[in-house]
C-alpha cells in the first residue's frame, strides 16, 4: 500500500513516528493509502530546515521570488489533470468542481507573481526639514499553515504562495484525510526552482499541530477548519505570542425575496447547497424564504433536489459526489434524524440512496427540509453535507435579523430585483462576504477571503492585500543626513520643524 510521508528539505522524509493514518477513496470506501502522522521530532526537523532556508530566501529579491511563482503557475497548468484527479480520488468531489477549486488556488499564485508591486512600501521626502521617512514590509520568518479536508489544493494555496512570495518560509500541515495534492504541489514548487527548505510539509494530526503551535521558531500560523479547532488554534497561538489568523466553520444563509427572479435563485441555491456535497465553507445551508415566496421556492427546489445526479466524482454525469469519510456520512445522516425529531418537514430525504456498484461509497442524496426554525439544531449547527433548510421570514427585516443573530458570519447572499433591498442588505449584514444575486460570493485572489463572528478568529483575511499584510511586518525608517549642521541634545518630544 502506498505510504505518504513528509516533505522536508526538498525530499521525502520518513521521520521517527510510527503512527499511521488511513486514506480512503470515498466513492468506493476502499483504503487507497496510508499517511505517516508526524511527531514532535519530525516537526522540529521541519522547523529547523525552514529556519535555515529563511536566511537566504528572505534576502532573495522579490522579482526572483516572483519568477519562481510564474514557473510554478505554468507547472500547475501543465499538471492540472493529474492534480484534479488526486483531489477527486481522496476528497470525492466531482472532477469539474475539483478542477475549479484548483483554478481558484492557481489564481492566488497569479496574484503572488505580482508580489514586487505589493511590497514596494511608501516614501515621504521631507517629513521634516531634510528628514525623509519610509515604510517597508519585511517577511516574518517561519510561518505555518493547518488546512481542512474540503479544499485540498485551494486552501493550502490561499497560504503558501503568499507567504513564500513575501519572503517567508512555510510549513504546511494538510488534512490527514487528503494530503496527496499538497505533496504533489510541493514537488512542483521544487521543480519551479524553489530552494529546498522554503516549503516543507509535515503530515499529521493534533500532535503535529501542537508541536507547531508550541515551537518558538514558528512565528505565524494560518488555520482553516472547524470553529472549535479555530478557536483553540487562535487562543494557543496568541498565548505563545504568534501572529494568527484562524478561519472557522459557517452556516451561510441565502435570503430569497418575493420580488426575485425565482429560477435564478433556485438554480443558485442548488449549486451552492449541493455542489461539492455541501462540503464547502461557503455552501448555502439555509434558504430564508421571505413573505409569500416559501411554498413556490420549496416546490421548485424539491423537484430539482430529487433529480440531482449523485455518483462518483470521475463520472462525467455526476453533479454531486460522495462525502469524505464514513464517519462524516454518519454524522450528516444523524443530523437528518435530528431534524425530523425536531419537527422540521423533511421534503426530500437523501439517507437511503444506494448506488449500484458503489454500495460501500460514502454517498447520501440531496436532502431538503422546510419549516425549519431558529431554535432547531439543524439551523444552528454546521452540518457540512448536502442538507438545505428552508426557514420562513415574514419580511426583509426578519430575514436580516436571522442572518445577524447567527453565530457564524462567513458568507451570505440575497436574491432580489430591488436595488434598495440589495444595498441595505449588503450594508447591514454582519457577514464577511456578501453576494447580491450571487450564490457563492467567494472573493477573487486580488481581494481577500474571510468571515466575521465565529467564522474567523484574528484580524486579517486570507490572500490578496490582507494576505500580504498578514505575512509581512511593517517597519518605518526616518533618516537625516546632517551636512555640517550639528544639533544640540533635545529633551522634549521631537516634532518636525
Ligand atoms: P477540522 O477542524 O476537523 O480540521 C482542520 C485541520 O485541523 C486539519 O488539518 C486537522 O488535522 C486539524 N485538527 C483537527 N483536530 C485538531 C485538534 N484537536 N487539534 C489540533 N488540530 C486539529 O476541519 P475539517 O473537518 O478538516 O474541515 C471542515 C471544516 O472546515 C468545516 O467546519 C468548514 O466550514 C471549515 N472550513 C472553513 C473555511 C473558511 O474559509 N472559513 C474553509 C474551508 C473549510
Amino acid at each position: 500500500m502506498r505510504l505518504i510521508e513528509n516533505f522536508i528539505d526538498g525530499k521525502n522524509f520518513s521521520g521517527s513516528s510510527n503512527k499511521l493514518g488511513k486514506i480512503f477513496n470515498p466513492a468506493t470506501g476502499e483504503q487507497s493509502s496510508q499517511v505517516k502522522l508526524a511527531n514532535k521530532q519530525d516537526v522540529d526537523k521541519a522547523v529547523e530546515s525552514s529556519k535555515k532556508a529563511f536566511i537566504s530566501w528572505s534576502n532573495t529579491p522579490p522579482i526572483q521570488r516572483a519568477r519562481i511563482m510564474f514557473k510554478f503557475k505554468e507547472l500547475i497548468e501543465k499538471n492540472s489533470d493529474e492534480l484534479t484527479k488526486i483531489i477527486v480520488s481522496e476528497h470525492g468531489k466531482v472532477y469539474e468542481d475539483a478542477k475549479g477549486s484548483l483554478i481558484r488556488g492557481l489564481e492566488v499564485v497569479e496574484f503572488a507573481c505580482g508580489i514586487p508591486q505589493m511590497l514596494k512600501g511608501e516614501f515621504t521626502e521631507n517629513v521634516g526639514s531634510n528628514v525623509d521617512s519610509w515604510s517597508i514590509r519585511q517577511p516574518l520568518g517561519v510561518c505555518a499553515g493547518i488546512t481542512p479536508f474540503n479544499f485540498p489544493a485551494m486552501v493550502p494555496m490561499w497560504m503558501f504562495p503568499m507567504a513564500i512570495a513575501c519572503g517567508n518560509t512555510f510549513i504546511l500541515k494538510p488534512s490527514e484525510k487528503d494530503p496527496s495534492c499538497s505533496m504533489r504541489l510541493a514537488e512542483l514548487m521544487k521543480e519551479a526552482g524553489l530552494p529546498d527548505g522554503v516549503f516543507n510539509i509535515v503530515n499529521g494530526d493534533k500532535e503535529a499541530v501542537d508541536a507547531l503551535i508550541n515551537h518558538k521558531d514558528v512565528v505565524a500560523m494560518s488555520f482553516v477548519g472547524s470553529t472549535p479547532i479555530a478557536k483553540y488554534i487562535y487562543e494557543s497561538c496568541a498565548k505563545n505570542e504568534k501572529r494568527v489568523q484562524a478561519l472557522g466553520g459557517a452556516k451561510n444563509h441565502c435570503v430569497v425575496m418575493p420580488d426575485c427572479d425565482l429560477d435564478q435563485a433556485v438554480n443558485g441555491l442548488m449549486g451552492a447547497a449541493y455542489g461539492s456535497a455541501g462540503e464547502r465553507c461557503m455552501a448555502q445551508s439555509v434558504a430564508v424564504a421571505v413573505g409569500n415566496i416559501g411554498d413556490k421556492l420549496v416546490n421548485d427546489l424539491a423537484k430539482k433536489v430529487e433529480a440531482l445526479k449523485v455518483g462518483p466524482g470521475m463520472d462525467k454525469k455526476s453533479e454531486m459526489g460522495p462525502l469524505v469519510t464514513k464517519d462524516h456520512l454518519n454524522k450528516v445522516k444523524s443530523y437528518v434524524d435530528i431534524g425530523e425529531r425536531e419537527g422540521a418537514r423533511l421534503v426530500v430525504d437523501g439517507r437511503n440512496l444506494k448506488l449500484q456498484g458503489y454500495e460501500n461509497g460514502y454517498f447520501i442524496g440531496g436532502t431538503l427540509f422546510d419549516k425549519v426554525t431558529k431554535k432547531m439544531r439543524i439551523y444552528k449547527e454546521e452540518i457540512f453535507g448536502p442538507v438545505l433548510s428552508v426557514v420562513r421570514a415574514k419580511d426583509f427585516d426578519e430575514a436580516l435579523q436571522l442572518v445577524n443573530d447567527h453565530e457564524f458570519g462567513n458568507g451570505v447572499s440575497i436574491f432580489t430585483r430591488d436595488g434598495d433591498s440589495g444595498r441595505t442588505f449588503s450594508s447591514k449584514a454582519k457577514i464577511g462576504m456578501v453576494g447580491i444575486n450571487i450564490p457563492i460570493p467567494v472573493p477573487m485572489a486580488f481581494h481577500s477571503f474571510g468571515g466575521w463572528k465565529r467564522s474567523l478568529f484574528g484580524d486579517q483575511h486570507m490572500h490578496g492585500p490582507e494576505g500580504v499584510r498578514f505575512y509581512t511586518k511593517l517597519k518605518t525608517i526616518t533618516s537625516r543626513w546632517p551636512s555640517g549642521l550639528r544639533s544640540d541634545p533635545e529633551f522634549v518630544m521631537p516634532t518636525m520643524k
